[in-house]
């Protein structure tokens, strides 16, 4: 197996991962990401939430746009995001009647109940695509000429209306799709907001990788962090890396960077897990409580659990204020998260241990 060799060595490639990277490459540090695929940034609904904005609006080139009120597939509204794809549709902006699009192959879009429940009316097009899943159809949409043709079928349907809302069908490889649309009907268009793994979802993990730079050297495969002094990783398939600093962005449980396995586990470095009370779960009292997984939450959401950090953004052990080792940081999901934690924090924290990465990097 060869041994690399890299300045920093960021562990997963969502959201934390990659704003990482690109902070550590900013700071001039050479950097590699290793990356498994999946976790929580590819289960985005489209939406963006979180409080920390900084990084996200210096970062956002046009694929968000900020605030709205928009339609999810069970027809109640979605008030609270921060930001959003902007193929979704803004129902704050609508003063006239909402065009609802029906896709009647699908059974979580009901047309007529959305329409009944925010007074729009009903309109079907021709050629829809006849689906069992959003994913199927966003792949017809895709299609050169697909869209533009099933609006100029909705035309006479839609008129006198102000808005037209589909399903969360459009485009799963292109973002143009819904400004397609528009330009056909003349008239805002935009889709609804789906659930994990639908089309706008997959469009927004995509927009957010976009921002990772293109000198980071991207492995795939599983890493583990090797025991010992040095910052020494194996990568599945790949062979060893050696880094000046490493950072866990390996995502919570959705992510696969803490796992429930009798007890809560973070399962790269081996890193104590805490809760957000403070309760270090890897400790022998914390293992006492055995392998009833409701006995761990109970403290509250799962999400809340991960490693803790000192002011530096170093993963500390279980003593709870001694720095694992020097070179070792943490963001995102992996770490011990506020309540209501999303994109924009997975985000800000990301930056932060990028930087400090870099800095560690740099000193030799
Ligand atoms: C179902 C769901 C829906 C959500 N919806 C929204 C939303 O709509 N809007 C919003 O703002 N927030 C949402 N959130 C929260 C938000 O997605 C997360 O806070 C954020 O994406 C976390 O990013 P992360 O980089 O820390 O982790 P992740 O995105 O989970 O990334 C971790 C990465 O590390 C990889 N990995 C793990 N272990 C290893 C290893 N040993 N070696 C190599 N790679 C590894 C994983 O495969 C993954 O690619 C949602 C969360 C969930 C679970």
């Amino acid at each position: 197996m060869s041994a690399t060799e890299t300045g920093v060595l960021v562990i997963g490639g969502g959201a934390a991962g990659i704003a990482a990277a690109r902070a550590a490459h900013e700071a001039g540090a050479t950097v590699t990401l290793v990356t498994l695929p999946g976790g929580a940034t590819t289960q985005t609904a489209g939406l963006v939430w979180g409080l920390s904005r900084d990084v996200f609006r210096q970062w956002n080139d046009g694929a968000f746009r900020e605030g709205g009120r928009y339609v999810t597939v069970g027809a109640w509204m979605h008030t609270t995001a921060f930001a959003a794809l902007p193929s979704l549709l803004d129902v704050s902006s609508v003063t006239g009647t909402l065009a609802v699009v029906d896709l009647p192959t699908h059974p979580s879009w009901s047309a007529r109940l959305v329409a009944n429940t925010l007074g729009g009316r009903v309109v079907s097009a021709k050629d829809l695509p006849v689906s069992e899943t959003f994913r199927e159809a966003a792949v017809k949409f895709d299609t050169a000429g697909v869209a533009e043709g099933i609006a100029a079928s909705l035309k006479s349907a839609c008129e006198g209306c102000a808005a037209v809302l589909m399903p969360p069908v459009l485009g799963l490889r292109h973002d143009d799709v819904a400004a397609r649309m528009a330009a056909v009907l003349g008239l805002p268009v935009g889709e609804a907001v789906g659930a994990v793994g639908d089309p706008p979802g997959v469009r927004a993990a995509r927009a957010v990788r976009r921002w990772l730079p293109a000198a980071v050297t991207v492995l795939e495969g599983r890493a583990t962090v090797a025991k010992g002094g040095r910052a020494t990783v194996d990568v599945e398939g790949v062979g060893t890396v050696r880094a000046k600093a490493v950072v866990l962005a390996t995502g919570g449980l959705a992510g696969g960077g803490i796992v429930f396995d009798r007890a809560l586990r973070e399962v790269t470095a081996n890193v104590p897990v805490w809760t957000r009370t403070r309760a270090c779960v890897s400790a022998p009292s914390g293992a006492s409580r055995g392998a009833d997984p409701t006995a761990w939450f109970a403290e509250g959401s799962p999400d809340g659990v991960g490693v803790r950090l000192d002011a530096s953004q170093r993963v500390i052990d279980a003593d709870g204020a001694t720095a694992v080792a020097r070179w070792l940081f943490a963001a995102g999901d992996v770490t011990v998260t506020p309540a209501g934690a999303g994109l924009l924090d997975a985000l800000a924290s990301g930056r932060r241990a990028g930087e400090a990465a870099a800095r560690e990097a740099g000193g030799g």
